[in-house]
């Protein structure tokens, strides 16, 4: 049986956590998808109720902005997938990432963060915090030394990716944890990429773990969400200031829809990595490609770290083009037929994002990335169609 972490008793049978857990059937007719509670407010019978309620929002129905019985559900289930012993659900993966950053910090601290993390988790580094007197540096988090050389007296909070969404640059998540707790420094990552299926950073010994729930966690494209897992008592703190005072908090229709997504989880990653993979290993070998990024082929640099703190690597890779003018990416994608250009991924349909499309945008300068990098996500088709629409792509 499949457990969310092999290593670790604490971690359950992933079949349970997806298809039973946190659901209560008998409180609702035996039926067996939970309901969509679509209420803002809750009743409370008497005095003695309504004074227990208050006493614990967390855990009793009092408003849906603090609980709500379908959100509920879904938070036991993500806290359980990563090992942890509670989670918040918010309304998209910024909020979490912003409610995870807020809650570690006040004005004077000092943050250190990997370089080039997700475009919006930049800008709160970069932009919003700044406001507040929260520093940081960034550092290249594929070199541990680089790492400590970063850490100040003030330094609250270690952020990580790994890997991150465009380019798979990993960090040693022990080496992370340990360098930060003899520091007295809570760990937070992004652990988007991987989702719980493939690596459960609490395992080891990172403090918070944080996802964009719109991607494979939903996995349907049809919501947008995120996720903070921790500790109950860091979850608690980030309840009663970040998640209730800033209110970024999910529906429960859309509560309802990721649950019908996490049925299928541990399904769907595995055949986004085994047709990724697949993929990028055509890919390697063809004349037109330059580099294939994918930290399950042999030849990523980090290669074996990948290996050891992950347990798959799910369907996103990136190709450079061999190509010696812009001209020449924007006709083997404009050729590509089975694959949607868009941002995101993490859904059933197989998606591609050329850098290239961020360049020549008037107004904005030139951006970090070549532009003959491109960026695949792999989905639920099946992989020869895919390979065939690229065959042909590249031949013209
Ligand atoms: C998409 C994404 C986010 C932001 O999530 P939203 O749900 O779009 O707000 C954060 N981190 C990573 C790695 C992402 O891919």
């Amino acid at each position: 049986m499949k457990k969310a972490q092999n290593s670790e008793e604490k971690f359950m049978d992933i079949s349970h956590i997806l298809n039973h857990l946190g659901e209560d059937r008998e409180q609702y007719f035996n039926a067996v998808a939970p309901p969509v509670v679509q209420s803002s407010n809750f009743a409370l019978p008497s005095i003695a109720a309504f004074r227990e309620a208050f006493s614990d929002e967390l855990h009793h129905h009092v408003y849906t902005r603090g609980n709500n019985p379908t959100v509920e559900i879904l938070r036991a289930k993500v806290a359980a997938l990563e090992g942890c012993e509670d989670a918040l659900v918010f309304s998209s993966g910024s909020a979490a990432v912003a409610a995870a950053v807020l809650s570690q910090v006040a004005a004077g601290d000092h943050i250190v963060c990997v370089r080039s993390p997700y475009s919006w988790t930049h800008i709160l580094m970069t932009r919003f915090l700044p406001r507040f007197g929260v520093s940081h540096t960034f550092v290249d988090g594929t070199d541990m030394a680089e790492i400590e050389a970063a850490i100040q007296t003030n330094t609250r909070l270690l952020y990580l990716e790994s890997p991150n969404s465009l380019t798979y640059e990993l960090q040693d998540l022990e080496a992370c944890a340990r360098l930060a707790r003899a520091h007295g420094i809570v760990t937070c990552i992004d652990n988007s990429h991987a989702s719980p299926i493939f690596q459960n950073p609490a395992a080891m010994d990172i403090d918070m773990v944080v996802h964009s729930g719109t991607k494979y966690l939903n996995g349907h494209s049809d919501v947008v969400c995120g996720v903070v897992c921790s500790t109950k008592e860091r979850i608690r703190k980030i309840f009663e200031a970040e998640l209730m005072t800033l209110g970024a908090i999910p529906s429960p229709h859309d509560a309802a829809l990721i649950i019908r997504g996490l049925r299928t989880l541990e399904l769907r990653m595995q055949r986004s990595h085994d047709s990724a993979l697949r993929i990028a290993e055509w890919l390697e070998q063809h004349p037109k490609v330059e580099r294939v990024l994918h930290p399950w082929l042999p030849s990523f640099p980090q290669h074996e770290l990948a290996k050891k703190q992950m347990r798959g690597a799910g369907g996103l890779f990136s190709i450079y083009l061999k190509a010696e003018r812009i001209e020449e990416v924007e006709v083997f994608c404009n050729r590509l037929n089975r694959f949607l250009m868009a941002v995101s991924w993490g859904g059933y349909e197989s998606l591609m994002l050329p850098m290239a499309g961020f360049y020549k945008i008037p107004g904005k300068g030139t951006p970090s990335r070549p532009w003959n990098l491109i960026r695949f996500y792999i989905g639920l088709e099946d992989p020869d169609w895919l390979i065939e629409d690229l065959r042909q792509a590249l031949a013209g």
